[in-house]
C-alpha cells in the first residue's frame, strides 16, 4: 500500500531548489507507468500531540507561526510549508499503523524529507521528523522498533531524537564528512540507549559491496538480537551513483536487493511491518526507478532498471563496518 498526497507537490523551498516537487512526480509517473500505483491512500495531518513525541513545543510554535522565513539557509517557510508537513508526517505515522495493523509493507511517498529535523530544530530540506513521529508513536503504543537509514546523509535529527531511546534501534549507512557532519562509528547512543545507535560512516565511493558487507556483518545480526516489532527505512536516493550532491555509488540494483533484504528481515523477524518513507535522493530517474524496483520486489515483482554500473566491487567500505562492529562489541554479537 502507498500512501501519497497530491498536496506534497506544492511544497516548494525555493524555485532553483534541489528538494523539488519533481522529485516525487517522477516517482509516482514512474509507479503509474509500471502499474504499480495501486492501493494509494490518501493521509492526514499529523497532529500537535503526536509530534510533541519528538519536537519541543517551542519548535513547533515558532515553525506554525514562521509564515515567512528560514528554519537554516536551504530550508524555507512559506504560509503553507506547515500544513504540507503536517500532511507528509501524518502520511507516515498512518503509513506505519497501517502495516502493523495489516502485516504487509507500505510506502510513504511523502514530501518535505524529514530526517535532519530534530527535538528542537529542522534544517537540511528538513521540517518535522516523519519518521521519527512514526517510531514515537508505536513506541507509545509500547512496541519496539527498528529504524534503517539508507539516505546518503546521516539522520542527525532521527539519531538525536532516539539517542538515550533502548525501544528505538536506528542504524544509518552514510557518507562520513558531509552534511550533517555527525554519524561517527563511536556515537553510540547515550544512558538507557548506548548500544541502540549504530553509525556506518562510508567514505566516498562506497557502493554495492560495501552495502552488502554491512548488511551481512552488522545490520542483519543487529536487528536480528534487537527483535523489533516493525522496521521502518528512511530511503533517500541520494546514495546512488548518479546523485548530484553525494559520492556514495549505489546502484539501482543495489538499492532494490538491500532494500529485499530488509523486507525479507521484516518478514521473518516482525510478521511482514515494514514502512518505507522517501528522504532524499535528487537524481530524478535514479529516484524512480529505485522506487519503482522497490515497490515491484514487494508486490513480488520485478522490473528493468537502467542504472546498473558497479563502481565498488571490492567493498571499500569493509574499514568502516569493522569501526563499527569495534564500536558495538560490547552491546551486540558480533562475529
Ligand atoms: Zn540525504
Amino acid at each position: 500500500m502507498l500512501f501519497y498526497d497530491p498536496r506534497f507537490l506544492e511544497h516548494v523551498s525555493s524555485p532553483m531548489h534541489v528538494e523539488r516537487p519533481e522529485r516525487l512526480r517522477a516517482i509516482v509517473e514512474r509507479l503509474r507507468t509500471e502499474a504499480l500505483l495501486t492501493d494509494v491512500r490518501t493521509p492526514s495531518a499529523a497532529t500537535v500531540a503526536e509530534l510533541r513525541r519528538v519536537h519541543r513545543q517551542p519548535f513547533l510554535e515558532f515553525f506554525r507561526d514562521l509564515t515567512e522565513g528560514f528554519l537554516d539557509p536551504e530550508t524555507a517557510v512559506h504560509p503553507e510549508t506547515w500544513g504540507i508537513a503536517l500532511l507528509a508526517a501524518g502520511a507516515t505515522i498512518q503509513a506505519t499503523r497501517a502495516s502493523v495493523a495489516e502485516g504487509r509493507p507500505a510506502v510513504a511517498l511523502v514530501r518535505p524529507p524529514g530526517h535532519h529535523a530534530g527535538p528542537d530544530y529542522g534544517g537540511g530540506f528538513c521540517y518535522l521528523n516523519n519518521i521519527a513521529a512514526a517510531a514515537a508513536d508505536q513506541v507509545a503504543q509500547g512496541r519496539r522498533v527498528a529504524i534503517l537509514d539508507y539516505d546518503a546523509h546521516h539522520g542527525n535529527g532521527t539519531s538525536e531524537i532516539f539517542s538515550d531511546e533502548a525501544a528505538v534501534l536506528y542504524i544509518s549507512t552514510h557518507q562520513y564528512g558531509i552534511y550533517p557532519g555527525t554519524g561517527a562509528a563511536e556515537d553510540v547512543g547515550k544512558g538507557e540507549g548506548r548500544g541502540f545507535n549504530v553509525n556506518i560512516p562510508f567514505t566516498s565511493g562506497c557502493g554495492d559491496e560495501s552495502f552488502r558487507i554491512a548488511y551481512d556483518d552488522l545490520i542483519e545480526p543487529v536487528v536480528r538480537e534487537y527483535k523489533p516489532e516493525a522496521i521502518l527505512v528512511s530511503l533517500g536516493i541520494d546514495a546512488h551513483y548518479r546523485d548530484p550532491l553525494t559520492g556514495l555509488s549505489l546502484s539501482s540494483p543495489g538499492y532494490v536487493d538491500l532494500m529485499t533484504w530488509s523486507a525479507e528481515l521484516a518478514k521473518e523477524l516482525c510478521g511482514n511491518r515494514l514502512v518505507v518513507v522517501l528522504e532524499g535522493g535528487y537524481h530524478l530517474q535514479a529516484l524512480a526507478e529505485v522506487y519503482a524496483g522497490v515497490v515491484a520486489r514487494l508486490q513480488g515483482r520485478r522490473i528493468d532498471l537502467e542504472l546498473t554500473q558497479l563502481l565498488d566491487p571490492k567493498g571499500k567500505g569493509r574499514p568502516a563496518v569493522e569501526a563499527t562492529k569495534r564500536a558495538h562489541k560490547e552491546f551486540w554479537n558480533l562475529r
